[in-house]
């Protein structure tokens, strides 16, 4: 049984939660706080964690910042803040994906479903080589790019980015985790390198490069590849 932790102090929406997660099996344990939530993740080990950020004894940051400290669990952000930076720090922090209130329970569970998926896929394969969509092909380990029967020449800049994107797929990753990593620096006034390598990596790879289908912005935020 999946379990899943939901840390949560808006009463009526643990209860929706917890009805709708029981309904499909899934083992739930609510915690209202954050000290209670990192003292039943610690105890009940949860394969998932559903964390809202503004909590009574503290902020959810601290509470991924403790997770992090020592599980890989994946965990989920449930955002009534509307101010991006909120998020994105919590990204930074660790959340593997984020979800702005109100949302609906047909969304919320298809990203539980992923986020659950990608730790259960993590141990079985053991490096993701060949990423194939509809419209392109990436083999990672011969570095070849192929659209439409044609072998695309990428940078290793283009390369790099697009590897951490393809290798997390449907994952939002951050402007900064993508600047330290490909660049070595987090400054925010860097992320037009971003816009204009991504600008490229669509222009060689997407049909509609203004409409993309893949290489997907999450405005302010970040980036995810959709596979
Ligand atoms: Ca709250």
């Amino acid at each position: 049984m999946t379990r899943v932790l939901v840390v949560e102090d808006d009463p009526q929406l643990v209860r929706a939660l917890v009805i709708n997660l029981q309904a499909r099996h899934y083992g739930v344990d609510a915690a209202p706080d954050g000290a209670t939530a990192l003292r039943l993740a610690a105890a009940r080990q949860p394969d998932v964690v559903l964390l809202d950020l503004g909590l009574p004894d503290m902020d959810g940051v601290e509470v991924i910042k403790g997770l992090r400290g020592w599980s890989r669990v994946p965990i989920m952000v449930l955002s009534a803040r509307q101010a991006s930076d909120e998020k994105v720090a919590a990204l930074d922090a660790g959340a593997d994906d984020y979800i702005t209130k109100p949302f609906s329970m047909d969304e919320l569970l298809a990203r539980l479903r992923a986020a659950v998926r990608r730790t259960e896929d993590t141990p079985l394969v053991p490096e993701t080589t060949l990423v194939e969509t509809p419209e392109f092909s990436i083999d990672l380990l011969a570095k070849k790019a192929v659209r439409a029967g044609r072998d695309v020449r990428l940078t290793p800049t283009e390369w790099h980015l697009l590897e951490i994107l393809v290798t997390n797929p449907g994952r939002l990753i951050t402007q900064k985790q993508l600047l330290q990593e490909v660049w070595g620096v987090s400054q925010s006034n860097k992320t037009n390198y971003l816009r204009v390598y991504m600008a490229q990596l669509r222009r060689k790879l997407e049909t509609d490069p203004s409409q993309p289908r893949y290489l997907i912005t999450e405005p302010g935020m970040g980036y995810r590849f959709e596979g």
